[in-house]
Order: structure tokens, then C-alpha cells, then sequence
């Protein structure tokens, strides 16, 4: 069986779509914590077993021996590194074929705070001994452009990343990735540096949407500590907000710029360009 762990997210809703395009349904199984929300995956064919990486008592059916499993990354920052750890322990347990993993561009190079908990699970699961992939995702496009609405009405692209390149691709290229990683062979014990083709400045993704919208965008390049409060202050809680800036300092040092040519080579095809994520999110 190819199981998928957060199956109901975003990540995990295309990488399904893409297995389903691939291989029977009833070779694929879903880890999923909430039932209802996972019934459209049922009805296609899909295994559901239901599981809580907060609750490893819940992992104990999860995985059975020679699965290959993505695990996703889970979503609740500040307390992945237990979560993924009982989803390691629970493949350990079952013997599972491949354990794939979404991790962070760079891996063990990835100096923010965001990497911190993917760098400790990458080393638990080298630890465990199982055969791995690690798919060391990039930036989605879709952190920028499903963030369209205040950059419109303010004009403004704002940001402390300077002009850090960022080499992002769109979220259904990196489940194409983790498609060709759990159908395809030869990708035990790899690790691939996932990023888009193309690396761009806040400064070009301001002029695209500019171009795209007709409306005047600017890239404004702020400190810290005032990207910070423009961040708090349109709601985003002080604890992520701080993670956001972090990060954007880790851009403007040249962490998320990629450019190794791995997710190209993985999926057969060149990455979407921004400008398609744009024009899908300014028609949205
Ligand atoms: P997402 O839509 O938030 O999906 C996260 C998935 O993890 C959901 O299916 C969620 O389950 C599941 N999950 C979270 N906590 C769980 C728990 N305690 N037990 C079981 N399942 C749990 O995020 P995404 O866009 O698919 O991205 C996938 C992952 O990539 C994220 O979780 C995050 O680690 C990382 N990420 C990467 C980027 C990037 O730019 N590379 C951006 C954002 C996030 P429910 O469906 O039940 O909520």
C-alpha cells in the first residue's frame, strides 16, 4: 500500500489526486485524524485509517510492513518534533518499505527557526533505520499569492526578505514530487532539494501582480521589527508573525532560493511559473 499521512490537507488532498491518476485506489491509504472530513476519499476508493500524531496510541494501525508512507509535515508549529516522532515510531513498529518526508529546503543547512523541527525529525528517521526519502520542499507560491487581498488594497508588497531570491513552485508541483517519489524507484535513502526552476525578488512578484492587475504594487522593504508589526497588526499571532520575519531574513541570506534542478527532474516537466499562480489568484 502507498499511505499518506495528512491526507485531508492541502499537500495531501493533490498528492492523493495524483496517486489516484496512477495506481488503483485500493492500493492507497489515508492517514487522516478526522473521519468526516476524509469521506470524499472513501468514496473514491480510498483506505482511511484514522490517526492523531498527538495521540500515538492512534498509530498503532496506521502503517502495516512494506508500506511505503509520506508522512507530511504537520501544520502545528511548536509541537512537530513529538508528533512526527510517534508517526516514525509507528512505522518502525509496522516495518514499513519507505518513509518520504516533507521537510524544508536545505535540510540540515536550513539555518531559520521554521527548519529547526524538520532538521530533528529528519535525524529521528535516520535514526530509526528505515530506507527514506527526504523531500526537502521550498517555498509554495501559494504563501504568496493566497495573500493577494492586502497587497491589492494597500498597493504594497511588504516584507524584510531585501532581495532574497525565492525560488518557490506551486503547491501541486511539490505533490507531483512526492508522487513520482512513492510510485517510482530508486529513491530509498535520497534526500532532494525541492525548489521552482525559476528564483524571483519581492521586488519582480510586485511588478508581476502589478503587470497582471493593472493596479500600481510596490515592493516595500522594511525592518524587522516593523514587517513584525504590520504582520501583528493585520492579526497573525506575535509567535508565527515572528516565525514569518525569521524566515524572511533566512530569504534575504539566500536559504529559499533553490536552484537545484531536483524538482524538474522529479516530475518530468518544467515547475509552474509564478506568474500562472498569480493570474489563478487574481482571478479567484
Ligand atoms: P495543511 O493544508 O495545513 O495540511 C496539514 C495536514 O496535516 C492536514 O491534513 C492536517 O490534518 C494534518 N495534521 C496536522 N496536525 C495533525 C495531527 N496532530 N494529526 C494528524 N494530522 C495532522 O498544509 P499543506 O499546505 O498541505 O502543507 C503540508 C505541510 O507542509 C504543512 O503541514 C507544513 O508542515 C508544511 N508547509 C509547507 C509550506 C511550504 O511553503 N513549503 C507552507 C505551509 C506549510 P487536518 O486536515 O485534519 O487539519
Amino acid at each position: 500500500m502507498i499511505v499518506v499521512t495528512g491526507a485531508t490537507g492541502q499537500l495531501g488532498r493533490l498528492v492523493i489526486d495524483g496517486l489516484l491518476a496512477q495506481v488503483p485506489a485500493d492500493q492507497v491509504a489515508a492517514v487522516v485524524r478526522n473521519k468526516e472530513k476524509a469521506a470524499d476519499l472513501a468514496a473514491r476508493g480510498v483506505e482511511l485509517r484514522i490517526a492523531d500524531y498527538s495521540a500515538p496510541e492512534t498509530l498503532a494501525g496506521a502503517f502495516a510492513a512494506g508500506d511505503r508512507v509520506l508522512l507530511i509535515s504537520g501544520s502545528e508549529v511548536g509541537r512537530r518534533v513529538p508528533q512526527h516522532q510517534a508517526v516514525i515510531d509507528a512505522a518502525k513498529a509496522a516495518g514499513v518499505a519507505q518513509l518520504a518526508y516533507t521537510g524544508i529546503l536545505g535540510g540540515p543547512e536550513a539555518d531559520f527557526k521554521l527548519a529547526a523541527e524538520h532538521k530533528v525529525t529528519e535525524q529521528a528517521i535516520l535514526d530509526s533505520g528505515l530506507p527514506y526519502t527526504f523531500l526537502r520542499n521550498g517555498w509554495y507560491h501559494e504563501n504568496y499569492t493566497a495573500n493577494l487581498a492586502p497587497v491589492l488594497a494597500h498597493g504594497a508588497v511588504v516584507s524584510n526578505a531585501g532581495e532574497g531570491r525565492i525560488g518557490s513552485a506551486s503547491r501541486a508541483d511539490y505533490a507531483a514530487a512526492a508522487v513520482a517519489v512513492l510510485t517510482g524507484e530508486g529513491h530509498e535513502n535520497k534526500a532532494y532539494e525541492l525548489s521552482g526552476d525559476v528564483a524571483w525578488s519581492l521586488a519582480e512578484y510586485a511588478a508581476e501582480i502589478a503587470a497582471q492587475s493593472g493596479k500600481e504594487i510596490s515592493y516595500a522593504n522594511v525592518p524587522a521589527e516593523q514587517h513584525l508589526a504590520v504582520l501583528t497588526g493585520a492579526g497573525v499571532p506575535a509567535g508565527f508573525a515572528e516565525i514569518l520575519v525569521d524566515v524572511d531574513a533566512g530569504i534575504a541570506r539566500g536559504l529559499l532560493a533553490g536552484g537545484s534542478g531536483d524538482l524538474a527532474r522529479l516530475i518530468g516537466r518544467p515547475t509552474t511559473p509564478l506568474a500562472s499562480a498569480v493570474a489563478v489568484a487574481l482571478k479567484s
